[in-house]
């Protein structure tokens, strides 16, 4: 028998270990050194600028939003098949959330539908995207910029999927998931489900100076310790008059913020986790390629990930007929499947904010149809023969 199969996991090694237990016996848990090495190394990785962690990628999310100044009532344009953070840290500022439809091909945001959306409504009406590197491929951000600029809206592109994902520009040139160079902030997550694992954790990139300083300052209660940004007189700070300098315990909060910082020792783990990024990445490609290959011909299979050329397979999708059948059945042998996502515009929640079946016809039809197979680092091969097995099995002698 084979031991539980689930669609995703985390892989901690020795080195992971030795890491947080180093950091554990530092003078740090919280605010310590480990977190701008894990930003820096991090920034480095997917090549943007600035790199700022925080609490886990839903604080990311809020954080941006906050930092982009969404206001009671803008509208923010999202894709229905995504984690419901995405849609939500518009909310968190009181704004409305309006999803558009998938490309039936990629699963992600359909860029057509977003201008269409944007064509419809005077200038304005719209503030911004978050598109959404889903399963780990990432959107064609240049495209969506170029889109953004023509019309004035900011992009936030969670990448929670895809770290070390790419697309290829129009050049042909490979541009990295986050790199700052097409939105105006990228987040990722480092729950134990995705690529790097931090236990909870999150990251915003950005190549902009101005939303990095804001983002600092609104993951620490909105305070600062820059002197050259004080408001308050230095007479005041010092409780009396005639100093010339501010005194060394001065800070002031200057805005509303939040606690989303990381600890130290879990950015220790991030640190080490992300040494082996790319070593997972590769693993998750040959995986990926068996797949495809195994699924090629099969009827029942009517779409998948396949291979693709940047993907950082988050997820492997595919989309067959008698999905609920194929999952219990997966289940019954110990295989957990996964289901991403239940339309974020079918949630009650966004239901009662009038959004109702029929709205965004691709993304309910993928819904029916599709089902993550397992895929992580670590998932042996044999272990990925036997869900192979298994599908097939399901589907050819007719169970
Ligand atoms: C995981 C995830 C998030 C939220 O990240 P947390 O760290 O769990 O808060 C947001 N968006 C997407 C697409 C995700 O997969």
């Amino acid at each position: 028998m084979m031991k539980p199969i689930p669609y995703g996991r985390q892989h901690i090694s020795q080195e992971d270990i030795d890491a947080v237990v180093a950091t554990l016996k530092s003078d740090y848990l919280t605010q310590g050194p480990k977190i701008l090495e894990f930003e820096n190394a991090f920034a480095n990785y997917v090549g943007s600028k600035y790199a700022v962690a925080v609490a886990n990628g839903t604080a990311a999310l809020h954080l941006c939003a906050l930092a982009l100044e969404v206001q009671k009532g803008d509208k923010v344009i999202t894709t229905p098949i995504t984690f419901a953070a995405s849609a939500n840290c518009v909310r968190y500022c009181g704004g409305e959330v309006v999803f558009a439809d998938i490309d039936p091909e990629t699963y992600l945001l359909d860029i057509n539908k977003v201008e269409e959306l944007l064509l419809a409504s005077p200038k304005g009406t719209y503030k911004g995207i978050i598109p959404v590197d889903f399963a780990g491929r990432s959107v064609d951000m240049e495209a969506f910029s170029l889109l953004a600029k023509e019309h004035g809206l900011w992009i936030i592109e969670d990448s929670c999927h895809a770290p070390g994902g790419f697309f290829k520009d129009s050049k042909g040139v490979q541009q990295k998931c986050g790199n700052g160079k097409f939105a105006d902030l990228a987040i990722f997550s480092f729950h134990p489900v995705k690529h790097i694992a931090a236990g909870e954790g999150g990251m915003i990139t950005t190549n902009d100076e101005e939303l990095y300083k804001s983002l600092l300052m609104l993951r620490t209660h909105g305070i600062t310790k820059d002197s050259e940004t004080f408001k308050n007189s230095i007479d005041f700070a010092a409780g009396q008059s005639g100093f010339s300098e501010y005194p060394g315990w001065y800070m002031e909060m200057q805005t509303l913020g939040y606690n989303y910082r990381l600890t130290d020792f879990q950015s220790a783990l991030g640190l080490s986790q992300l040494s082996r990024a790319e070593e997972g990445i590769e693993r998750r490609r040959e995986l990926a390629k068996v797949y495809q290959n195994a699924f090629r011909d099969k009827k029942y299979v009517k779409g998948q990930s396949g291979v693709i050329d940047g993907h950082a397979y988050h997820l492997y999708v595919i989309e067959v007929d008698d999905r609920t059948g194929l999952y219990n059945y997966l289940r019954e042998h110990k295989i957990y499947a996964q289901i991403h996502y239940i339309p974020c515009h079918l949630m009650p929640y966004y239901r009662d904010q009038k959004w109702k079946e029929g709205d965004l016809p691709q993304a309910e039809s993928y819904y029916k149809k599709c089902i993550s197979l397992p895929m992580y680092p670590t998932l042996e091969s044999k272990e990925q023969q036997y869900v192979i097995s298994q599908v097939f099995e399901f589907y050819e002698k007719g169970v």
